[in-house]
């Protein structure tokens, strides 16, 4: 997987608005290390958490399976806009029969890390090659798409419900897929917001 943060709002923002609650904004030192302190002691420790929402992350993922998507699609709190296979399936079309879960299947399909449960992905993947080959339109070969095909969405999230994410998401209870996805995410963030979400990383395995 990959993952590309696209944009984020600077601290400075973040502490702006908690200091129009006191209007002390003549102590700002513009997102420097007194601003960070304040976002932590108000945002984190002092629980007034919607300061933290006007925290913003926009970024773009691509690589993760659509078993993964739908896991991701739950956290609500969020803004999702996903690669289409109404519109984009045609990108199978082209190609000749899959044969082994070389680099060309892995364009398509995530591997699951063991070679029974690729292989039939595999074999999912060259049944829907086949379909499209035949003329199925994409908006019934579709339901033949196996849970392992690789998508990619640009995905917007606040501080607060990516804090709940990577808390319920790191966590050695959860897929592992989407475990190294919400790791992934973490380190595409800004160096110096990371320390808002330090406390919500699982970090062992
Ligand atoms: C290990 C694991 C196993 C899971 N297994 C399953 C499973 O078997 N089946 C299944 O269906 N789901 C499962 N889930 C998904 C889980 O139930 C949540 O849907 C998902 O984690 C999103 O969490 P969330 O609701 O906190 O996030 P968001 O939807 O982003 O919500 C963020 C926060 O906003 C608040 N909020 C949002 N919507 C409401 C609302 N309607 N009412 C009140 N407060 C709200 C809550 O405080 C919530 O924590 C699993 C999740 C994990 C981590």
């Amino acid at each position: 997987m990959q993952i590309t943060l696209l944009q984020h709002t600077e601290l400075a923002i973040c502490a702006r608005a908690i200091r129009t609650c006191w209007q002390s904004h003549s102590r700002s030192d513009n997102g420097g290390e007194i601003d960070k302190d304040l976002i932590d002691r108000v945002g984190n420790k002092n629980k007034h958490s919607s300061t933290l929402e006007h925290l913003f992350y926009t970024f773009y993922i691509q690589g993760i399976s659509r078993a993964c998507l739908q896991e991701l699609s739950r956290h609500r709190i969020a803004s999702l806009s996903v690669k289409s296979t109404r519109y984009t399936l045609k990108e199978l079309k082209g190609e000749s029969a899959f044969e082994a879960f070389d680099d060309r299947a892995q364009k398509y399909l995530v591997t699951a890390r063991s070679q029974e449960v690729d292989n039939a992905s595999l074999s999912a993947l060259e049944n829907l090659r086949a379909l499209l080959a035949k003329g199925i339109s994409n908006d019934l070969a579709k339901y033949a798409l196996p849970e392992s095909y690789k998508t990619e969405l640009t995905w917007s999230i606040n501080a607060r419900s990516l804090q709940n994410f990577l808390t319920l998401r790191t966590s050695k209870s959860a897929l592992w897929e989407i475990r190294d996805l919400a790791l992934a995410i973490f380190e595409a963030l800004p160096q110096d917001h990371k320390y808002i979400f330090e406390n919500c990383i699982e970090k062992e395995r």
